[in-house]
């Protein structure tokens, strides 16, 4: 730290994105990318946009909203985009919480949460999952303070019903309820339905996992036209360009040409089914996950171990050592050919150490 620092952000306690490590070619499956490319269409309309980066992005990302709106049959004023839904979530706790409007989260989720509550010096509650790491609905009624959940969750990928999120919302008239929906394309089912009932809901999404343009930085918020006009306050004030030009056509592109994400989705719940039967015949444990990524632990071996015996051998996973988490490893689903890589080297390193 310089002796510049800003005394404001003494707290703060970066995220740690999952590693990008350089030194040779592995087997990604430790960040829940998809392993496929953008939609043909999407890289084409970026393509295009490049022509026109002397000219500054659109503040409003109209015709991205347009499309958005009639994609998700919600009205344009219901939406706002940025530069990934990591942004969104800041200024969304930016705008819903103060001194006297802390937050709530599971204490097995996203760490993001926990940084942005640090960074802006907001009072959290860490809400306990139950011992197989699903939610209690119950444990979010009424806790005077702005919720965040993941749905589905990570790195479980368990779900919550729309049910279930409905009367979390109910439940907290007084609060925003922020529903992260990162994973939401893989399984599980939107909250979507419940905008225009309920006032303090606010979906945040991201192209990032289902769309396959974790490169491109663009995540969009959805919910009542007063949240929103308070996020594009805050949004305005600090970074009006956010989305940029390359990315927005991008997103529309995405947004059109629904048959290449569904197409892609289809093959990674397929190959999610196919991994997960292998490593179960295997003597693996994991959570019922409806993400692009599995949770699992092995009783003969050590979550840290195999984490790390993998990544000797060209495949990297994400490895959290924390009490809760230390026996699991969550992994990305890849393509078939790298998953298949995957069970073959796991049977290999088991057979090694049993
Ligand atoms: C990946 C992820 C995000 C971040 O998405 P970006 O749009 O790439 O910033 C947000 N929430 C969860 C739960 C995620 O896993």
């Amino acid at each position: 730290m310089s002796r510049y620092f800003s005394s404001f952000y003494y707290q703060a306690d970066p995220y740690i994105p999952g590693e990008q490590p350089q030194d040779r070619q592995y087997i990604k499956l430790n960040t829940n990318e998809l392993p496929f490319p953008p939609s043909p269409l999407a890289q084409r309309l970026a393509r295009e946009e490049i022509a026109n980066l002397n000219l500054y992005s659109d503040p409003e990302c109209k015709i991205l909203r347009e499309k958005a709106s009639e994609c998700f049959g919600i009205d344009k004023e219901e939406i706002v985009f940025f530069s990934g839904s990591d942004d969104v979530l800041n200024f969304a706790v930016m705008a819903f919480c103060d001194e006297s409007h802390g937050l709530a989260f599971p204490d097995v989720t996203y760490s993001f949460y926990t940084s942005i509550a640090r960074l802006h010096n907001i009072d959290y509650a860490q809400i306990k999952v139950k011992e197989d790491l699903s939610i209690d609905p119950k444990d979010y009624f009424g806790l005077g303070r702005t919720i965040i959940l993941a749905n589905p969750n990570a790195p479980s990928g368990i779900v919550l019903s729309l049910k279930q999120i409905k009367e979390i919302v109910m439940h907290n008239p007084d609060n925003v309820v922020i529903i992260d929906e990162a994973y939401i394309d893989f399984g599980g089912e939107s909250a979507l339905p419940l905008i225009g009932n309920y006032d303090n809901l606010l979906i945040v999404r991201t192209f990032s996992k289902g769309s396959g343009m974790a490169g491109a930085r663009l995540g969009y918020a959805m919910g009542d036209k007063e949240l929103i006009k308070d996020i594009n306050t805050l949004r305005n004030s600090c970074n009006p360009y956010a989305v940029n030009r390359m990315s927005m056509m991008a997103g529309v592109g995405a947004l059109i040409d629904q048959s290449y994400r569904k197409d892609c989705i289809e093959r990674i719940q397929e190959t999610r089914q196919e991994t997960a039967e292998a490593l179960r015949k295997l003597g693996f444990e994991m959570t019922d996950s409806k993400a692009n990524f599995l949770f699992v632990k092995h009783p003969d071996y050590k979550g840290m171990d195999l984490y790390q015996d993998l990544k000797k051998e060209g495949i990297l996973i994400r490895h959290f050592e924390t009490e809760r988490l230390k026996d699991y490893n969550r992994i990305s689903i890849g393509t078939d050919e790298d998953m298949k890589k995957l069970v073959e080297m796991i049977k290999r390193l088991l057979k090694e150490k049993l």
